[in-house]
């Protein structure tokens, strides 16, 4: 029988599944399509060999446990539990009895530092000092509901009230030292071998090569691990994605895998404005009947209405 939505949701990744939750708690009527048989997208724990449960992609958690999605949505209450990582690195030093470990504690970290170098210890004690300031206020944007600009509003009021950041943010060097790349900003900054070498592997993470451009932020945004630490779901990080579709399911949402959407062709309406059409055209087991309409509150709506037997 045909069901009318509000919100189309396509793929049932974290991001997909936490904005159908938000939307589905916003009172929104709201349909998620998922193309593979399990919800998660990179964030699932998969039985790839029977009898042992693996992480396909994301096994930490370090932002997440920073927002306050999980409280919002009482994704506790849906299952959810996270366990802290202290240390959460550990850099074997090839060919000697010792290892750098990356605790919570800064402190911690530096005094596992200096068993290799002590000028890189304090080295590393000013970098992460000086990433810290610039990452909070990145963070702080990423709080908020995405506008222009508003980036520059929040490092403006954290430079208005705090001399510290002032002095970090107007540098040029900070400009320098976030479009260089990871390997040389690491290079220029530390001086022992053992060092670099773990803190390449940690930048790494991230995805792009050292030598890409622009990625300085991606060394320095361990600050922010320090800062909120790194987290671990029981049972995998495909807990989260799970709590989440079981929280949707709580508030009404629905869910289908197996269902892939094609993207469409834009065309041109009858009023003349080119329009792009919602991105599903055809689903396997699921027919968009109708594709832009305006809700009672005239504002307007992805996708609205679909016949899903999902
Ligand atoms: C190997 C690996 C390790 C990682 N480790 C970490 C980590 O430890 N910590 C961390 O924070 N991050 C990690 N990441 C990054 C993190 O997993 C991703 O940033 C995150 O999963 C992206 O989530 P998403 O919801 O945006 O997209 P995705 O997870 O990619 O989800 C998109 C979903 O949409 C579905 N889909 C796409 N197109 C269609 C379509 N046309 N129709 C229907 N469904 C569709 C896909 O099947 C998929 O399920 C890792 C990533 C990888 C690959």
């Amino acid at each position: 029988m045909p069901a009318p939505y509000d919100c189309i949701v396509v793929g049932a990744g974290h991001n997909g599944l936490i904005c159908a939750c938000y939307l589905a708690k916003a009172g929104r009527k709201v349909l998620v399509l998922e193309r593979r048989p399990v919800v998660g997208g990179a964030v699932c724990t998969e039985e790839i060999v029977p009898g042992y449960k693996f992480d396909v992609g994301s096994s930490a958690h370090i932002m997440f446990r920073s927002t306050p999605i999980m409280e919002e949505l009482e994704l506790a209450a849906h299952g959810l539990e996270y366990f802290e990582m202290d240390p959460w690195a550990f850099y074997p030093v090839p060919g000697k009895a010792l290892g750098i470990s990356f605790h919570r504690s800064l402190e911690k970290t530096c005094e596992s530092i200096a068993q290799v170098s002590t000028r890189d210890a304090a080295a590393y004690r000013d970098f992460i000092n000086r990433f810290r300031e610039l990452n909070e206020g990145v963070f702080e944007t990423f709080l908020k509901a995405p506008k222009p600009g508003s980036i520059f509003g929040t490092i403006f009021r954290r430079n208005l009230f705090n001399a510290r950041s002032r002095r970090v943010w107007s540098s040029l060097d900070t400009t320098r030292q976030l479009m260089t790349n990871y390997g040389r900003l690491i290079d220029e900054t530390f001086e022992s071998e053992e060092v670099r070498a773990a803190l390449y592997w940690l930048a790494a993470q991230s995805g792009p090569p050292p030598e890409e451009i622009a990625t300085g932020d991606l060394v320095g945004w361990q600050a922010m691990i320090h800062k909120h630490g790194a987290w671990r779901a029981k049972g995998g990080s495909g807990a989260l994605t799970q709590a989440l579709a079981r929280c949707l399911r709580a508030m009404g949402g629905e869910g289908g895998s197996g269902s892939r959407c094609k993207p469409a062709r834009g065309r041109r309406t009858r009023r003349g404005r080119s329009r792009r059409r919602a991105m599903c055209r055809r689903l396997s087991g699921c027919s968009i009947r109708h594709w832009s309409r305006r809700n009672s509150n005239g504002a307007s709506i992805t996708c609205a209405w679909a016949t899903a037997s999902v």
